[in-house]
């Protein structure tokens, strides 16, 4: 059966939270970023990106480029908030959103579409209309079409504000005068191959043999790309990743007397919490320790943290500080167990912070902790 996809992005996200909150800056180049010297960009306005400015450029060199350019520091909590009101809109259209980031989603409106006006394109006014209204302001790019792939080409062409629709039967013409690298899975390398066999655009894609493009990509690859140039990704839109929560807990061969007995088992739950929050791409707003007695009682303390967490220092932070509020001294324990909970999809930010590239991951923490004090990122103090 025919679908129909959505894909949202909202559109320079952090710094039109910024604008948005701080109106002085409308019309300015902005840079949310950190260190002056060692950090990145994490997001700018549509005038930085006038003067080249670029998500996760190093900030040094974005000044060169737009010198007169305003830096704010990031602000998390205030992006999970809007993020937050985001998906809350998504969620009233369908339960069918798949989060990709703190602003950008899949959603599946196929049965929702009766309810909404009878096509993508009103549910797509509509949605971006309820989220310009709820988030005070803030923009959406949209796109529409039968599948992901396609309907996350449509978001980006014409950003800010955007909002593109791409007919069941015409995605082969859609998507035929844009350029390889559109096509996903296929990055700078990949597309300089490609383009040294004479393929520059999606329709050069379609039209090649197959058998010739598996010389060039080998035959899986060759696969994919062919597939997709002709609009076919037959993936699901996937939900439900927020609503779980992961936890780690352990009891111990002897019951352990006292607080300080139990920080490093406490230490080791937060890695391991990590450690799955990093595979499942997901940061946690909220973290609650749990203790068992010896008479097996049990006591929990949670915490909503100031800014989504995903690292072990952060979660080991709060993690103690919860602890600290638990009846513990001279009390014998059997059990000890972290677990992070409201759940949602690690931002950009997060998302850099443990990317395949670990000199980034200095760059950011540097940037924010330079300018904070050990700041933003880290700081996770519960109330
Ligand atoms: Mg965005």
């Amino acid at each position: 059966m025919a679908r129909t996809i959505l894909h949202l992005d909202m559109d320079a996200f952090y710094a039109s939270v910024e604008v948005r909150d701080q109106p002085e800056l409308r019309g300015q180049a902005v840079i949310v970023g950190g260190h002056p010297t060692r950090g990145v960009v994490l997001t700018c306005t549509y005038e930085a990106r006038a003067f080249g400015v670029r998500s996760a450029m190093p900030m040094i060199e974005a000044v060169r480029r737009a010198p007169h350019a305003i830096v704010v520091p990031p602000r998390m909590k205030a992006y999970a908030e809007a993020s937050a009101q985001v998906f809350a809109e998504m969620r009233r259209i369908t339960p069918l959103v798949e989060g990709l980031s703190l602003d950008e989603a899949f959603l599946d409106v196929t049965a929702s579409l009766g309810l909404f006006g009878g096509t993508g394109e009103a549910i797509a006014r509509l949605l971006k209309a309820r989220i310009r209204e709820e988030t005070g302001g803030l923009s959406s790019s949209v796109g529409v079409a039968s599948c992901k792939f396609v309907a996350k080409v449509a978001s980006d062409l014409r950003k800010p504000d955007g909002l593109v629709v791409c007919f069941p039967g015409d995605e082969r013409f859609f998507l035929a005068p844009l350029p390889i690298e559109r096509i996903f899975g296929v990055g700078p390398k990949t597309a300089d191959l490609l383009r040294r066999h004479g393929y520059f655009t999606i329709s050069d894609l379609q039209e090649a043999p197959l058998a010739k493009l598996s010389r060039v990509l080998g035959p899986r690859g060759a696969n994919h790309v062919v597939r997709l140039a002709h609009g076919d990704d037959g993936r699901a839109v996937e939900p439900g990743r927020a609503a779980k929560s992961i936890g780690s807990e352990s009891t111990f061969d002897r019951d352990r007397i006292g607080p300080r007995a139990l920080h490093e088992p406490i230490l080791r739950h937060c890695e391991e919490v990590a450690r799955r929050l990093r595979a499942d791409g997901l940061a946690a707003n909220a973290l609650v320790v749990k203790v068992k007695y010896a008479d097996h009682s049990i006591v929990t303390r949670r915490a909503v943290a100031d800014a989504p967490l995903v690292e072990t220092k952060e979660l080991h932070a709060l993690a103690l500080e919860l602890l600290a509020k638990i009846p513990l001294e001279r009390v014998r324990t059997r059990l000890v167990g972290v677990s992070a909970t409201d759940l949602e999809p690690a931002g950009r930010t997060q998302l850099e912070l443990f990317g395949q590239r670990p000199e980034k991951l200095g760059a950011v923490l540097d940037a924010i902790e330079d300018k904070f004090g050990g700041g933003t990122i880290r700081r996770a103090g519960g109330r």
